[in-house]
């Protein structure tokens, strides 16, 4: 089976370029038509000669993500559904240049990908498991969805007259990077570690480490694993819960990996990296959002020295669930501050959007098959 040309690293292609008898310096304009210029077909790469093209796509693909929908507009949250090449579909959340929530302060963009289509975890609340699961992501479309927004952007802003297409090309839009899509990243755990490779290596999408946060409902031992990792990549955890009697009931995953085990591979990951952790917590109407939940919270956050983000709940279509008044999620939260905790409160960017994870595409979907009836 072939092979995407994106899955590889530099040091992988350099050996099959060797084996190939092919100078060095190939492999380089291979990976700046790849990373910097983003094109999508071996015809594009005009420096290369017409036979190594030819060898080149003889041994693999280079598929590319076909933008179906985009929402939202410039400066504001913008949301990508994508088609893979057997039609399945994904999604991608671009968020505006703002202070960035997850790593370093930030002028530029913060991007929300997504590493499965569909999700096995099955939390209650959640839209993207809603239509089941159906596949891992490849590593080039973990990889794409990155190259696929700074490809439009470049388009955008060449269309615009912003300074000409081969300028606007070569400018990285994406700085940080949210594993927070549709998914569970680390049941997808090679692919997406190998993804990470490409888009933190400086030949590929130059994307520091500390700025690139994975959020997992709670798989403890894949937490172990990717504290190993020679990597410093930031670790989320969606809690939701604060006591196991919560968190089972919304979700599933809990009783294979309850709080107790869960809570020690978070520790084990903060003493492996020196890297603070971060939970997050989506406030759901008279499920969570409880009093009872605050002390066991702050135990938690306390032990791990975990800062914790309180989300408002986005409403899914389908789905019961609502958040609580701006009042009530105001209480919980200095509640938790009182408790001396560090806390947020996000308001929703993307309510407008359809932005929690899996909803666009459930949309879509639907209507889709909507209109093949
Ligand atoms: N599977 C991973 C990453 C994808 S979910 C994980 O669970 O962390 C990204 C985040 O969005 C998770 O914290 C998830 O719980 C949250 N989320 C899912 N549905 C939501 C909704 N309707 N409103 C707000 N947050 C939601």
């Amino acid at each position: 089976m072939l092979t995407d040309v994106k899955s590889h690293t530099a040091e992988e292609l350099e050996a099959e370029f060797k084996a190939l008898g092919q100078p060095r310096y190939r492999v380089s304009q291979l990976l700046d038509w790849l990373y910097n210029r983003r094109v999508t077909d071996w015809e594009a790469m005009m420096n290369l000669p017409n036979s190594l093209r030819e060898q080149l796509r003889s041994r693999h693909t280079l598929h590319s993500l076909e933008l179906v929908r985009k929402q939202g507009v410039r400066n504001a949250t913008q949301k990508f559904l994508w088609r893979l090449s057997d039609h399945a579909l994904i999604e991608t959340v671009l968020l505006p240049a703002s202070p960035a929530l997850y790593g370093e302060p930030s002028d530029r963009h913060t991007l929300c990908i997504s590493t499965q289509v569909g999700c096995v975890y099955g939390c209650k609340f959640c839209a993207s498991g809603l239509d089941g699961w159906r596949r891992n992501l490849g590593i080039e479309e973990i990889v794409d969805q990155v190259l696929a927004v700074e490809r439009w952007n470049a388009t955008e802003q060449a269309g615009a007259g912003g300074g000409g297409a081969s300028q606007a090309s070569s400018s990285r839009l994406v700085s940080n990077l949210v594993i927070m899509g549709m998914g569970e990243p680390l049941a997808n755990y090679t692919n997406l570690l190998q993804a990470l490779r490409v888009l933190n290596a400086p030949w590929g999408g130059g994307i520091g480490a500390r700025k690139i946060t994975i959020s997992t409902c709670g798989l403890a031992p894949q937490i172990r694993k990717l504290a190993d990792e020679p990597y410093q990549f930031r670790l989320a955890i969606s809690l939701h819960g604060a006591t196991d009697e919560i968190r089972n009931k919304i979700m599933p995953v809990n009783r294979k990996h309850p709080l107790r085990e869960l809570t020690a591979a978070c520790e084990y990951y903060r003493q492996h990296k020196q890297r603070m952790v971060t939970l997050e917590y989506i406030l759901i109407a008279g499920v969570n959002d409880g009093s009872e939940q605050i002390k066991p919270l702050a135990a938690l956050a306390r032990r791990l020295k975990a800062k914790v983000n309180l989300i408002p709940y986005n409403k899914v279509d389908g789905l019961p669930w609502e958040r609580p008044t701006e009042a009530e999620q105001d209480a919980f939260f200095n509640a938790l501050e009182k408790e001396k905790v560090k806390a947020t409160l996000r308001r929703e960017k993307g309510h407008d959007i359809d932005a929690a994870c899996g909803q666009l595409r459930l949309k879509i979907e639907r209507e889709l098959a909507g209109q093949a009836r």
